[in-house]
């Protein structure tokens, strides 16, 4: 008699072997038996699942759940997609170790973004250490299982705050007995965000002395690469020394190339991929499977007496040439605070993201802003003026890939499946700029690229979601269905 019993399923087993019709039995927790063919088996708790797949629950081996899971401890985005198990502490962002000042920050931008005043405002951000995070946590109770890597951003930050220079001897040894005391408190690798502050002032060599560490305890190292469209292959190569000089296993995170006049060549850092596997670095990479990367409004780039003036009134004003005038000076001397630059001089980068949303002007989506700009016979700013006014403010944007890079990237056995999301519980709408990663990242997998296109065969897909990021990140007993698992 088993507890939970799946009867005349369609066996996908996650080790990539093919799906048999067979029943799977389960005993205080764990995968007791698999039967073959259709003898049913007895148990306390039975479902007739008529053919249905059963597969191992998803591992996401890119998650930023850490923060938000304080906030919505159901993880529903996530378990209603069928992640099971999450590993985030990301692109060099944790949780610990939590310097004292962060955490008034980090406190803040809960209870704004991503909870409710009442969700967070039981929470205390009182831990410092990764094993006094992961006790909250467990106090609070999840929906699924969360893990998470320890970010180098929160390891240097807490050691140099944001100071731009080279750690001394002592600075640095501190850094190691952090991520050391995070690997003995259960972290699986180390993340960095190379392109974020304060993790992009390190040197490589710097990444490497904390990949060592990690190395010690057959830990991943993890990364979001240094710049991820023209200058990809430079940072790609840098991941590939860190894994070399750390002799760590490392990740491409959310592996693709942003920006139009970049596209078609993920192909090649794919097979850079390769071939720095043929000479001993383990790495591989993870992806998500859309098209854009996170989004934002683009009235966010006006000053603000103009989005003051709300949608309507906003636009009004846009259409005023004179006006327009006065706003574009205002807008293009304005200081980018990601870059430390005034927006005149990044404009060639602006001009780069990619329209995903437009509430009246469809044609151009899909379109980014230099096209738009072709488009409209006018020059870049001018463009994004009239493109606000035409649409009441309600303009997003974001990154853009090709179809052609995610299918490649997609299609290589050593891609896994990831979110690069948190886990969420709140309705999308317009005025949310939330991706649908958050929602539908394996549906978007299993449904466009398994059952419409046949791009993967499922049970590709399945271990591409189970197997392969479960061992990636070492989770041996996990994403598979065998006995014990
Ligand atoms: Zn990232």
């Amino acid at each position: 008699m088993y507890d939970l019993v799946l009867n005349n399923g369609w066996v996908v087993d996650g080790t990539g072997r093919p799906g048999f019709a067979g029943s799977v039995g389960i005993l205080r927790g764990r995968v007791a038996r698999i039967g073959k063919g259709e003898q049913a088996l007895e148990g306390r708790e039975v479902l007739e699942l008529d053919g249905l797949a059963v597969c191992p629950g998803f591992v996401d081996v890119h998650s930023h759940s850490d923060l938000s899971i304080l906030g919505n401890p159901r993880a529903e985005s996530s378990l209603r997609q069928g992640i099971t198990t999450e590993i985030a502490g990301n692109c060099g962002w944790s949780m610990a170790p939590l310097h004292k000042q962060l955490a008034d920050v980090l406190a803040t931008r809960l209870v704004r973004g991503l909870a409710g005043e009442e969700a967070a405002g039981a929470l205390r951000f009182n831990w410092s250490s990764l094993a006094e995070f992961l006790e909250v946590v467990e106090a609070l109770g999840t929906g699924n299982n969360l893990g998470t890597f320890v970010g180098q951003s929160m390891v240097r930050g807490y050691v140099m705050g944001g100071e731009d220079r080279v750690p001394s001897a002592t600075e640095l040894q501190k850094m190691r007995a952090l991520v050391a005391a995070a690997m003995d408190d259960g972290a699986f690798g180390l993340s960095t965000g190379r392109s974020y502050f304060p993790g992009r002032l390190a040197s490589t060599e710097e990444v490497i002395e904390l990949a060592r560490v990690v190395s010690q305890y057959q830990g991943l190292y993890t990364c979001h690469l240094k710049n991820q469209d023209s200058a990809i292959d430079a940072s790609v190569e840098e991941v590939l020394e860190i894994g070399r000089w750390g002799r760590t296993p490392v990740q491409l995170a959310h592996h693709k190339v942003c920006s139009k006049p970049c596209w078609g060549r993920l192909g090649q850092t794919l097979e850079r991929m390769d071939a720095a596997r043929a000479q001993g670095v383990d790495v591989m990479a993870d992806v998500y499977p859309f098209l854009f990367t996170q989004v934002s409004y683009l009235g966010s780039r006006l000053p603000e007496w103009v989005t003051k003036a709300g949608e309507a009134e906003g636009a009004a004003l846009l259409q005023d040439a004179e006006t327009r005038r006065k706003v574009k000076e205002e807008m293009l001397a304005r200081v980018e605070p990601a870059s430390g630059q005034p927006v005149s001089a990044t404009l060639g980068r602006m001009a780069q993201s990619g329209v995903v949303y437009c509430r009246e002007t469809k044609g151009y989506e899909g379109m980014d802003l230099g096209e738009v700009a072709q488009a409209k016979e006018t020059d870049l700013a001018d463009a994004v003026l009239l493109l606000l006014a035409e649409n009441q403010l309600m303009v997003k944007t974001a990154g853009i890939m090709s179809a052609g890079d995610l299918r490649t990237i997609l299609r290589h056995p050593l891609a896994m499946i990831s979110t690069d999301a948190y886990a969420l519980d709140r309705p999308l709408d317009e005025k949310a700029a939330v991706h649908p990663r958050h929602y539908g990242t394996y549906p978007l997998v299993l449904g466009q690229y398994v059952r419409e296109e046949g791009l993967l065969t499922l049970e590709e897909a399945v271990r591409k979601m189970t197997s392969l990021p479960a061992r990636r990140v070492g989770l041996l007993d996990r994403g598979v269905i065998a006995a014990g698992a």
